[in-house]
Order: structure tokens, then C-alpha cells, then sequence
């Protein structure tokens, strides 16, 4: 699944594409994906009109324009292929856009979880307003987590995977982000002190940032040949590592199945 990192460096490939140009031409080729597309409304909003930025909240994308935004999500198995023409050449493409005669972006979801919606100039919608803020915004921060937190007997790996809390924390990030930390990942997230929540968001975002960094920087780089995209190698501390030595203090790592998930932590540098 695209994770927070793998947006981000789709935002950072696009904007050389698409940042003060206009689409010129946009095909649907269905009605909907996850959601119905309002195709009428992008072709009358979002056509023909400049891109002024991409701006990324959790792992949505929105492309501004004038009167608004044309949102996208990646869902499960989503992703965005560069191309000189509109004529669909993979499976599963959904729609395509033209930016200008050598720029087509094509959208493609075999699994339909993502979407195309048209966000108004007002910035609301029901999928963004439920959503908590992204890790990388200044509200984001220590004060405001603990107090969304107060009372809460959740786990604190269970708060910070869920969106409504804080945006496009996946669970690898969020077992390497907690082991950085020195969190324990059962912690209740009501008992997380404000120095800690200091330090795991900054650990969040450092943890993010790596993964960012080691992502590509152009449309092609970053899909392998596959046209998956892919976790990018960074070095893991904790995820996948049941049984090795921490990098710490040595003591094995270890795993125990939570919400559903593995969790990965060592229980030496993470006691509580
Ligand atoms: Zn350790």
C-alpha cells in the first residue's frame, strides 16, 4: 500500500508536471473507483484552469486550482504513470489527463480503494474534514496529541495508526518511530507525558523524512518496473527483525500481534 513517504515523492515528482501548467484534456474510463468520480464537475472546475501547487494532507494529494481542488488517492494498489499519450496502456487505468503533448498522467487501481473527488475552494469535505492532522503540520504537535489523547486507553501504536487522530501513519512507521522513541507500543495513550509525545512526533517525522529522502525524485525512478510502488529500502530498526539483536542494547526483538498487526519493539529500550 502507498504509505505517507510514497506520496510524498509522488507530490514532489508531479509539481515539475503539472505546477503552473493547465490540463488540457481529462478521460474517465468509470464511473467510479472507491467513490463515484464527479466527472462533470472536473471537467467544468478543474479543466482548462492552472495548477497553483500540490498540497499533500495524510496521503491525499490535492491539485489546486482557482475554485478549488481535484483530490487523489492511491487506496491499496494505486499509482500514477507518466505518459506521452491518453490512450490507457496499462490494466486498470481509471482515468487519464493531459498536461501538455508529452505529459499524460494516467491514474491506475487495480483494487478501486482510491478515488477522484473535487474538493471546493473552501477546503471541506467529508473525507478531509474527518481526518486528523499530518504529521509534518505544525498541529501536529506535542500539546495538541496530548490532549486528544487525555483519558484515552487505547494503545498508543493504536492512536497514532488511526487518521482521525493523526494522518497516513502506517505500521511500519509506527513501530520504528515508537522503538526510536523508547515507547513501549502498548503504552494507553492517555499515560503518554508531553515530553514523550515531544519526542515520538519527532521521531515520526524524522522516521518519514528518511523514507522520503530515499524515494526517487522523478515519475520514473519511483515505480519499479513492476509499477508498484514499493517500500524504499530504508534501514529498519525494529519492523521485520523478530529475534535479532537490537541495534541498541543487543536484546532480541520481539513481535506480538496487535489490533490484527505485528508489532515489533524490544522490550529492553521500550519497557513501558
Ligand atoms: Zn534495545
Amino acid at each position: 500500500m502507498p504509505e505517507l513517504p510514497e506520496v510524498e515523492t509522488l507530490r514532489r515528482a508531479l509539481l515539475p508536471l503539472v505546477v503552473d501548467k493547465t490540463c488540457t484534456a481529462l478521460k474517465f474510463y468509470r464511473k467510479d473507483i472507491r467513490f463515484p468520480i464527479p466527472q462533470a464537475t472536473l471537467r467544468k472546475q478543474f479543466a482548462n484552469q492552472v495548477v497553483s501547487e500540490i498540497q499533500r494532507n495524510g496521503k491525499y494529494l490535492l491539485l489546486q486550482v482557482p475554485n478549488g481542488a481535484m483530490l487523489l488517492h492511491l487506496g491499496m494498489s494505486g499509482h500514477v504513470s507518466l505518459q506521452e499519450s491518453m490512450t490507457p496502456q496499462e490494466k486498470h487505468t481509471h482515468a487519464t489527463f493531459r498536461f501538455d503533448s508529452k505529459t499524460c498522467l494516467h491514474y491506475v487501481d487495480p483494487r478501486r480503494f482510491g478515488c477522484i473527488l473535487w474538493v471546493p475552494k473552501s477546503g471541506r469535505h467529508p473525507l478531509l474534514d474527518k481526518m486528523g492532522p499530518d504529521p509534518f503540520s505544525p498541529d501536529a504537535n506535542a500539546k495538541a496529541m496530548k490532549s486528544l489523547a487525555k483519558k484515552c486507553r487505547s494503545p498508543i501504536k493504536t492512536f497514532i495508526m488511526d487518521a482521525k487522530r493523526i494522518a497516513g501513519i502506517g505500521n511500519i512507521y509506527a513501530c520504528e518511530s515508537l522503538f526510536q522513541a523508547g515507547i513501549n507500543p502498548k503504552r494507553k495513550a492517555g499515560r503518554v507525558t508531553l515530553a514523550e509525545w515531544d519526542r515520538l512526533l519527532s521521531c515520526v517525522r524524522s522516521t518519514l523524512e528518511k523514507s522520503i529522502s530515499a524515494g526517487g525524485t522523478t515519475l520514473r525512478d519511483f515505480f519499479n518496473p513492476s509499477g508498484d510502488a514499493g517500500y524504499y529500502a530504508i534501514q529498519l530498526s525494529v519492523y521485520g527483525k523478530e529475534g535479532e539483536p537490537c541495534q541498541k542494547c543487543e536484546t532480541p526483538i520481539s513481535r506480538m500481534i496487535h489490533s490484527n498487526r505485528s508489532t515489533f519493539f524490544c522490550k529492553t529500550c521500550q519497557p513501558h
